[in-house]
């Protein structure tokens, strides 16, 4: 069955007990046993709450993998990956640029276990290649569209050299949701979710997922972890995620064909440098073509001459597009990164980061126009 059919329908989730074509809420926190002091399905909502199960089954089934974890948030789920798999004295490696938040907590973390870490540009194959140390790096994180510049890892060339030196291969692939980009397809590992983002898509969830290639003790590790700590998903913010995702693929190609447009008439304007993976003057153009499908993404970012000043001026003068951090909703958002992650960060303090949503695209060029040049 193809994707758009298996998110439209939640994978035919008809209820058995009534027929329902939208899946109950399940709130309870623990089911009774039978007569013979059996259970008749699950026995406490920790793992096993019907509702967040269901929505682990249709990413499972989205992303091509045999299974899912739903997590308390995109931030839960990706730290979760680290915190299983890596022990002192192990070497990790990570992008240069990526969500900033991520980058913090690892340095923070591996300074506190003993565990190396890397920050590479992940975009840079030979790089990449230099920085692992075959049978010491355990793992070696990617972020693809990147945020906030959207550079484009190459999954298949990052997942043979990740295997070749007995690493696993993880992959941050909030930007591009499944229908972009299926990582597992291009040898990776596990695929990481914010749900917060795209998959949920109002604006009104926090919530993480994580996709395995194998079912094997990596993701039998990561489970327990998850079941050990608790950073599980609560019912009511599943039946949230699972009625957002059940419009992914309407909501996502229509942003990204907006962020697309966009794009190309931003070119026009002076003074203005667009970073998208969709136009041919990308850096990783030809990666994005082969890897991504159906578009390339709803994220894109401006360079504005004139540094943080000017970027923040545009930024006064935009009225449609909302000054918030986040992304993936279906209100556009524009941001200054630089402000929001300090002076430390790679991210050009010129940049403003657009979140494309789904207002018409005349409606949001014309606001971004008269804000950019006045
Ligand atoms: C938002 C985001 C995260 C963190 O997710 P939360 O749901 O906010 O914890 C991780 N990676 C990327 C790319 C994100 O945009």
């Amino acid at each position: 069955m193809k994707p758009e059919t298996l998110a439209a329908q939640a994978m035919h989730a008809i209820d058995e007990a009534t027929g329902a074509v939208v899946p109950p809420l399940h709130l309870a926190t623990t089911y009774a046993r039978d007569h013979n002091y059996e259970l008749r399905g699950p026995s406490y909502t920790r793992d096993e709450n019907p509702t967040p199960v269901h929505v682990e089954r249709v990413i499972a089934a989205l992303e091509g993998g045999p299974g899912a974890l739903v997590f308390s948030s995109g931030m839960a789920a990706a730290t979760a990956v680290f915190r299983a798999l890596c022990k002192p004295g192990d070497h990790v490696i990570a992008p240069r640029v990526c969500y900033y938040a991520m980058r913090g907590w690892l340095e923070r973390f591996c300074a506190t276990w003993g565990i190396a870490l890397d920050l590479v540009d992940t975009t840079d194959l030979g790089a990449l290649a230099n920085a692992i140390r075959p049978g010491i790096t355990r793992l070696v994180w990617v972020e693809t569209p990147a945020n906030p510049t959207w550079d484009i890892t190459d999954l298949s060339a990052a997942a043979s050299l990740a295997h070749a030196a007995g690493a696993l291969l993880a992959v941050d692939s909030t930007a591009a949701t499944p229908v972009h980009t299926r990582p597992i397809e291009h040898g990776a590992d596990l695929v990481m979710h914010s749900a917060t983002k795209f998959l949920g898509g109002h604006s009104d969830v926090l919530a993480g997922a994580l996709v395995t290639a194998k079912l094997d003790d990596a993701w039998a590790r990561i489970a327990q972890l998850r079941h050990d700590e608790g950073a599980c998903l609560g019912p009511f913010e599943a039946f949230l995620l699972l009625r957002g995702m059940r419009t992914l693929f309407a909501r996502v190609e229509r942003s990204s064909r907006t962020a697309a447009w966009l794009a190309e008439r931003l070119l026009e304007v002076p003074r203005v440098t667009v970073r998208y993976p969709g136009l041919a003057s990308h850096p990783q153009h030809m990666i994005a073509v082969r890897q991504m499908q159906r578009g390339y993404g709803s994220m894109l970012s401006i360079q504005i001459e004139g540094g943080a000043p000017a970027a923040l001026d545009v930024v006064r003068r935009l009225r449609l597009w909302v000054p918030a951090t986040s992304l993936g909703g279906v209100e556009s958002l524009v941001e200054h990164r630089f402000t929001v992650e300090g002076p430390t960060t790679p991210t050009p303090d010129d940049l403003l980061r657009l979140s494309v949503g789904l207002e018409h695209e005349d409606d949001l060029f014309e606001d971004l126009r008269q804000a950019l040049v006045p």
